[in-house]
């Protein structure tokens, strides 16, 4: 028998969410309910300068206000940092993460192609180092990050596929992202590790979440191989934009849930924005 089908909206208290966020979690939901099954809500903390506890506390009560309703207590990525290196150690017993030295300035001079918007992808600098250097700078304390070596990765799990509801069956390619981090030299673990690690975890059965994070799930799909765990189904679903065709950001305050609240919106009303559900059950 299939597992019941489990959903999760999983927000980083980073700042106040949009209809954007509405969208994702009335796309989780609405899969939830109709398959009768389990919405969660994960709380995704582990940028410890970025989160605060009172755009946590937005979070609830805008998702109440929408009419949402959800198993407590929740999940917060902040208290499992344990499970996240325990999973990043395993990575590393099968050889596939080196550490990396180099700084933001260092990785964007190496980086001669336009990136656009997105992180460069990493050129590679510190997978060709020495295993004497590598000791010889952690001994020296120099801070790193861990690094998923792609390459190797591939080699070790040979072609992958993942299915998404809209997309259809996709082939896992690590060459979009390059090697990214997976533990971060101030948090020991990374949004990569820590998501894919949950949602198996948390028995999520379907992944739903913006299409602006279709290429992590390459990502997350060899994970899931390398470290043993069950393959979700995913759904990426479109974002929604301002007038001049930007996605919402949350650093838009006054396109907030909050705001739109505040102006005297009701929810049925803030649901009509979000458009027709693009809803495409897999
Ligand atoms: N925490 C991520 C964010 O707020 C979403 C993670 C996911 O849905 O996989 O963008």
């Amino acid at each position: 028998m299939a597992p019941a089908t489990v959903t999760r909206f999983a927000p980083s208290p980073t700042g106040l969410l949009h209809l954007g966020h509405a969208l994702a979690a009335q796309v989780a939901w609405e899969s939830a309910q109709a398959a009768g099954g389990t919405f969660l809500v994960r709380i995704e903390d582990i940028d410890f300068t970025r989160c605060r506890p009172a755009f946590e506390e937005a979070i609830f009560e805008d998702l109440a206000w929408l009419g949402f309703s959800w198993p407590r207590p929740v999940w917060r990525q902040s208290a499992r940092l344990p499970i996240y290196a325990a999973a990043l150690h395993q990575l590393e017993q099968r050889g596939v993460l080196y550490p990396c030295f180099c700084t933001r300035q260092e990785i964007a001079a190496a980086v001669t192609a336009p990136q656009g918007e997105a992180a460069p992808v990493y050129p590679g600098t510190c997978r060709h180092r020495s295993r004497e250097e590598r000791t010889r700078r952690m001994e020296e304390g120099q801070p790193w990050a861990w690094r998923l070596d792609a390459t190797l990765a591939m080699a070790i799990t040979g072609p992958l596929s993942w299915q998404d509801a809209l997309a259809g069956s996709q082939q896992a390619d690590l060459s979009v992202l390059g090697d990214v981090v997976l533990a971060r030299k101030d948090v020991a673990t990374s949004y990569h590790l820590s998501v894919t690690v949950d949602d198996a975890a948390q028995g999520v059965t379907l992944v739903t979440r913006g299409e602006d994070l279709f290429d992590s799930t390459h990502v997350h799909r060899v994970l899931q191989a390398l470290l043993g765990l069950p393959v979700p189904q995913w759904h990426h679903h479109r974002l929604i934009c301002d007038e001049s065709g930007k996605r919402l950001a949350k650093r838009d305050a006054a396109r907030s849930l909050a705001s739109l609240r505040a102006s005297g919106l009701n929810p049925a009303e803030a649901r009509q924005l979000l458009g027709p559900m693009p809803l495409a059950l897999p």
